[in-house]
């Protein structure tokens, strides 16, 4: 068995200086042949072009925490009060989450191979233990998987379709768990990484084609790569501090496009990084996957 390349030395650049509060999940649409990411606070859509640098901005009227691509076309939410579709640049909900909890908010989400939409939540000043990671069948029906998380995060699936990635950013760890892909069921949690909480939080992430993990590091000014073992293969270093998530994309999905925030920076903070809040792109040696598309 070929054993993942290393990683190091990868430094990203602004592909976008956005200037976002908080750019989060990015997803790459190949028809288009843009990076879908949002705004969370902004409650915005964008869709970067890299082949004319355009940038197409779409207002959801609440805090987005992510957007994933529809099989029937165009694209499906995760917004402060639970899915939706966009559709005509219209909000319309699909499903309410904790619509009793104003304090909460969706945050992360992803398709899973079978099509089915995860997002979890997390209250708007992280309070210990108020999240809860759901999961969107194709039938609309929702299932609570993980209650009792605090920051619910970066989220995704080995190439084999046999293992679900998670991360929960507080506790800083990425948990790996059996995943049945006819039901959905998630089983036998392990931890796989630890961030140690003076490296930062891991927050978004994506698997990468040979089954490797990137991590982006909330505060550690990096995306980290992990082998499907959790061992450290490398990093990608960056101009901003709070790194917030990552997907491939371009022709060869060979681009690591990377998101980050500037909310919460202090004045002398911000002007030490202006980027903050740009999103990044970096060329890597290995290649990343079409993202999954949502069958409701
Ligand atoms: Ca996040």
């Amino acid at each position: 068995m070929t054993q993942p390349a290393h990683t190091s030395g990868l430094r990203a650049e602004v592909a976008l200086d956005a200037h976002a509060e908080v750019a989060e999940g990015p997803v790459w649409d190949g028809e288009a042949g843009q990076v879908i990411w949002v705004d969370i606070p902004r409650g915005e859509i964008h869709r970067f072009d890299p082949t004319d640098g355009t940038d197409q901005v779409t207002q959801v009227g609440q805090p987005v925490g992510a957007v994933v691509l529809r099989e029937r076309g165009g694209l499906l939410l995760a917004v402060r009060d639970g899915f939706a579709e966009l559709a005509d640049g219209q909000l319309r909900m699909i499903a309410e989450v904790e619509s009793d909890r104003p304090e909460n908010r969706m945050n992360d989400g992803k398709v899973d191979p079978a099509g089915r939409f995860w997002a979890g939540t997390m209250a708007l000043d992280s309070a210990l233990g108020a999240g809860t990671l759901y999961r969107l069948d194709t039938d609309r029906s929702v299932h609570t998987v993980l209650p009792g998380l605090t920051i619910s995060n970066g989220i995704d699936w080995s190439p084999d379709a046999t293992t679900m990635y998670f991360i929960d950013s507080t506790p800083g760890t990425v948990t790996a768990y059996d995943y049945d892909r006819q039901t959905g069921a998630i089983n036998e949690p392990r931890t796989l990484i630890e961030i140690p909480p003076d490296d930062g939080m891991p927050d978004g992430m994506t698997v990468d084609s040979e089954g490797c993990l990137w991590v982006a590091i909330w505060g550690g000014s990096a995306v980290r790569r992990y082998a499907p073992d959790g061992t450290p293969l490398g990093a990608v270093a960056l101009p901003a501090t709070q790194v917030t998530s990552c997907t491939f994309g371009g022709p060869d999905l060979g681009d690591l496009y990377i998101t980050t925030a500037s909310e919460g920076l202090s004045a002398a903070e911000r002007a030490g990084q202006p980027q903050a809040g740009a999103l990044f792109c970096v060329r890597t040696e290995v290649v990343g996957r079409e993202p999954h598309r949502c069958q409701v």
